[in-house]
């Protein structure tokens, strides 16, 4: 298996891209595989590899790479033009759409990226109750922005810098961190800034340092005490929404949240983010109300018709009961694999999310950090050589989709199998 050409390529990279890559977390050691194309469950690279692809953009591509459908949505609208700077039909039927299947969300704006997404609900739900501080969970990641990258996941603990540079303290001052799957923190947290609390930002199932599941009754606590306490409940579903279900985790669990925050499966590949909530919040955003917002890339059409597509997919085909299903056969599988090798590690995951941890299954971030990451990373590029590309991390999820067929899950059993060997 030659990477020559991308070796070539990244060390063109690596002196006009800081790293050599767009953003942290490609940039695989000692150097990533540059792309030359995707369709349907596999990536090829440009020395012309092949390789089943359980990264999947992290997280978009729940339909595989190149759908055909959805290739075609984007294509008839570049013929009508690709951005115009004004309203159009197409964000009034995605709206429509996602309102239907969100019950806290009464209204919404669509943006560009998850991040985006997430700094404008804090920004709305700090506006709507003019109190400042918000807590975010411990390994929690929700896009690249200041008052966020405390403990951030994804690539942030993958590189060990959880918090960045650049950042003035003052702007962290008011993100105040809990455990994942610890109540009480959380109504400590609450109850003692009571008078200065906006908001609770948090991934309904960990996504970026795992998939960790909330425990028992965890989500609806966590509803109870932010509702008890006037503070906004955020559930971030750029994971989890359309993944799980088609309402999300909001769905799966049964637990209604004040506002949303979605973003990557929603735009079928294509960059979009949304937040949403209840309406007496999102009035609250420009030009409605106080709050400022907005993007000259807001509601792109390619972005929003490859949007309607993909949701119409998922609901007409029934794709979540079939995908699901295949997630629980895959963990049932590799739990197996891993249990007959006796190697003390644990499969995770939810839906069609999954991961083995080289370690005990975590229930935090704290627990999640012991696992073993260099085991996990010799383990990585081993599948890669084999012909399997999962996320180079131990805290990135593994995504399925439903181009991945029967005879791409044997032959990922079989990596796994020769693989786990020894590592
Ligand atoms: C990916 C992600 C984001 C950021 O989305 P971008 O489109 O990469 O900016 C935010 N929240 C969660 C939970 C994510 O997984």
């Amino acid at each position: 298996m030659s990477l020559e050409k991308s070796k070539l390529l990244y060390e063109k990279a690596r002196t006009l891209l800081p790293g050599g890559v767009s953003s942290p977390v490609r940039a695989i050691k000692p150097y990533p595989f540059y792309t030359a194309s995707a369709s349907g469950s596999k990536i090829t690279d440009v020395d012309g590899n092949e390789y089943i692809d359980y990264c999947m953009a992290y997280g978009p591509k729940i339909l595989g790479h190149a759908h055909p459908r959805i290739r075609q949505a984007i294509v008839e609208q570049l013929d009508k033009g690709w951005l115009y700077g004004t309203p159009t039909d197409l964000e009034v039927t995605l709206a429509d759409k996602i309102v239907s299947l969100y019950p806290d969300i009464d209204m919404l704006r669509f943006v560009t990226t998850g991040t985006e997404a997430t700094m404008s609900a804090l920004r709305a739900a700090r506006g709507f109750t003019g109190k400042n501080k918000f807590i975010k969970i411990e390994g929690g990641f929700h896009g690249a922005h200041e008052a966020v990258l405390v403990k951030a996941g994804s690539g942030a603990t993958t590189h060990g810098k959880p918090d960045s540079l650049g950042i003035p303290e003052d702007f962290t001052r008011n993100t105040l961190q809990v455990p994942y799957n610890d109540i009480e923190a959380m109504t400590t947290s609450i109850e003692s800034n009571k008078d200065d609390m906006a908001a609770v930002i948090i991934e309904p199932v960990m996504g970026n340092i795992g998939p960790i599941l909330p425990e028992g009754d965890y989500l609806k606590d966590v509803r109870k005490v932010t509702e008890e306490n006037d503070v906004v409940l955020i559930f971030d579903e750029v994971i989890t929404g359309f993944r799980l279900a088609m309402g999300g985790a909001q769905e799966y669990f049964g637990v209604t949240p004040d506002m949303t925050t979605l973003g990557k499966i929603v735009g079928g590949g294509m960059p979009i983010g949304v937040f949403g909530g209840k309406r007496e919040i999102i009035e609250m955003i420009s030009p409605s109300g106080g709050v400022y917002q907005a993007g000259t890339f807001s509601g792109s059409p390619a972005s929003v018709a490859a949007g309607i597509t993909v949701l119409d997919v998922l609901e007409k085909e029934n794709v979540h009961r079939t995908l699901n299903a295949t997630g629980d056969a895959v963990r049932a599988r590799l739990s197996d694999i891993v249990s007959d090798m006796g190697l003390g590690y644990n499969v995770s995951g939810i839906a069609s999310m999954f991961k083995i941890f080289f370690g005990d299954a975590p229930s935090n971030y704290n627990e999640a950090l012991k696992c073993d990451k260099e085991g996990y990373f010799e383990f990585f590029h081993r599948m890669l050589k084999s012909g399997v590309f999962l996320p180079p991390s131990q805290f990135e999820t593994n995504f399925i989709s439903t181009a991945h067929s029967e005879s791409d899950l044997d032959r990922t059993y079989e990596a796994y199998e020769a693989n786990l060997k020894g590592v």
